[in-house]
């Protein structure tokens, strides 16, 4: 059951992929990409998705979308089942919940013309026709700031960031109220990246829309969300609001992300910087107890046994570490 300030509730979303081998191909493990996922995301935020490539973050987007089919749990939009919705009702689901993926120059067709590629949606949804078809494409253009001439021109005519531009009109064309934005600056230049999460914090405040944001670079996180859930190994393992994160993390390898983050400045004291040890174990055989205890500064013999609960260490954060508490007075 969604609440009403809940747009979107996942609860116990598990995406195991089959390893198989030999002749009879036969299952021999599963890489468990999510491992039991419970997020809710609400109405008008935007929650940052953070962790290390491979945690499955992109996953995640990818299962609340039902791009991927989940192996088990639930995702409700609103009062709607999405992962038992029949193909109708997933047409009008569609309707609501779009995207914007992480590389502009592979995700639009380059046989399409970028008019091609934005009124695509509107057609397949039968919203306009016509004259009215027309002006809905040159009022995209406009809102994500290109201009009506380029309609015309092919995707490899436009710089990356054009692209992502066009991309985001595409998500916007059927009026949605969900968008999960991929890495959506993670290809761009430096100089390109803020100019595009601008544009889409100003779309959000225009049209109340909510944001699944993904990323691994905090920074980038930090700058557009209110809230973040930071994952490790296909579990979330911190949750809060976007200053309690940053200012008092309740998980070592949230600390870790934090402090490992680049500082411009010459004279920034490194002498207190938590450094990961090590590579991200593999998700088809994750450590026991808590999956982060072979790179944690603060493990104990408890962590090599007991997995961690999310817990609610202070109202609205959460922690899914047995000593979080310890990390309040650091
Ligand atoms: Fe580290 Fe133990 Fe906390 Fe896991 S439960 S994050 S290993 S201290």
């Amino acid at each position: 059951m969604v609440e009403p300030e809940e747009l979107v509730k996942i609860s116990g979303i598990k995406k195991h992929f089959p390893i198989r081998k030999g002749f009879f191909n036969r299952q021999v493990g599963a890489v468990r990409a999510l491992d039991g996922i419970d997020l809710t995301i609400r109405k008008g935020e935007t929650l940052g998705l953070v962790g290390e490539s491979g945690c499955g973050k992109s996953t995640l987007g990818r299962v609340i979308l039902r791009l991927l089919p989940a192996t088990a749990g639930s995702v409700s939009f609103e009062d709607k089942n999405v992962l038992t919705a029949n193909e109708k009702e997933m047409k009008a689901l569609r309707r609501h919940m779009q995207i914007v993926f992480q590389n502009p120059y592979a995700s639009l067709d380059p046989r399409m013309t970028i008019r091609q590629i934005i009124q695509e949606p509107l057609e397949v949804h039968n919203t306009a026709s016509g004259a009215a078809l027309r002006d809905r494409v040159l009022k995209l253009l406009d809102l994500v700031g290109l201009s009506a001439e380029m309609a015309d021109r092919y995707p490899h005519e436009f710089s990356g960031g054009q692209r992502q531009r066009v991309g985001i009109a595409r998500a916007l064309a059927l009026q949605p109220k969900l968008i999960v934005a991929d890495e959506p600056v993670s290809a761009l230049d430096v100089s390109v990246q803020a100019q595009i999460l601008n544009l889409l914090i100003n779309l959000k405040s225009e049209f109340q829309l909510t944001y699944l944001f993904i990323a691994h670079n905090l920074d980038v996180v930090r700058y557009i969300s209110d809230r973040i859930a930071v994952m490790y190994l296909g579990r979330i393992v911190e949750i809060g609001e976007c200053d309690d994160v940053y200012g008092t993390p309740l998980h070592p390898y949230t600390k870790a992300l934090i402090s490992a983050a680049p500082v411009p400045d010459p004279n920034f004291d490194r002498s207190h910087r938590v450094l990961l040890q090590g590579d991200l174990p593999s998700p088809a055989n994750p450590p026991s107890g808590c999956r982060f205890h072979t790179r944690c500064p603060m493990a104990r013999e408890k962590c090599k046994v007991d997995d961690p609960a999310l817990r609610e260490i202070v109202p609205g954060h959460f922690s899914a570490c047995h000593f979080a508490e310890e990390l309040m007075n650091q």
